[in-house]
């Protein structure tokens, strides 16, 4: 899609109005870790990238994307670095292209995950998660500070159970003696 720079005297056109044009610095070096990760995560059939937002929604999906793939169903799952999906076209970009399957955990309606890898790969039509809205909580907090932590994780908890169950493998389990009776629902 081409859009035409605006100036003083010239209205911004509907393309500009809707979408937001960045330049990236391509990285100097590659991290062999995470290449070596990606080659090794890429035989998976279900690839996760999340927000990673630092509020207190953001950090639900967060530890909700960490829980799914490191613990309920890490043969299944590969999680993505969202930022370095986003920011380089090597290993975990191609993650994410290459997935027969890809989940986006948004810690809320602004979809950050989507919206942004949607920037760098065409055509990407994730299964969006909007995980704030699985699970009972007050919705006027902002901050991640605002919740106790053990809250925060019991939340996590619920939130990647419920997807673990979407993803057909794994049955919601009952709340572990960790969790708190704020995470029931
Ligand atoms: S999707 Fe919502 S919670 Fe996640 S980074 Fe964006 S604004 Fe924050």
């Amino acid at each position: 899609m081409s859009c035409e720079k605006a100036s003083p005297s010239k209205p911004m056109s509907g393309c500009e109005q809707q979408y937001e044009t960045v330049n990236i610095l391509k990285p100097a070096g590659v991290c062999q870790l995470c290449e070596d990760f990606s080659a090794r995560e890429s035989i998976k059939p279900v690839a996760v990238m999340c927000c990673e937002g630092s509020c207190l929604r953001g950090e639900i999906a967060r530890q909700a994307s960490n829980i799914l793939c490191h613990s309920l169903l890490p043969e299944r799952t590969a999680r993505v670095c969202l930022g370095g999906a986003f920011t380089k076209n090597t290993g975990q970009r191609a993650l994410v292209r290459n997935a027969p399957r890809v989940i986006a955990m948004e810690g809320c309606f602004l979809k950050c995950a989507t919206r942004m890898m949607q920037g760098v790969l065409d055509g990407l039509e994730p299964e969006v998660v909007i995980t704030d809205s699985l699970i009972d909580f007050d919705r006027d907090l902002f901050s991640a500070d605002e919740m106790p932590e053990v809250e925060i994780m019991g939340h996590a908890l619920n939130v990647a159970e419920q997807i673990a169950a979407r993803l057909g493998d794994q049955q919601p389990a009952q709340p572990s003696a960790g969790t708190c009776c704020a995470c029931s629902r």
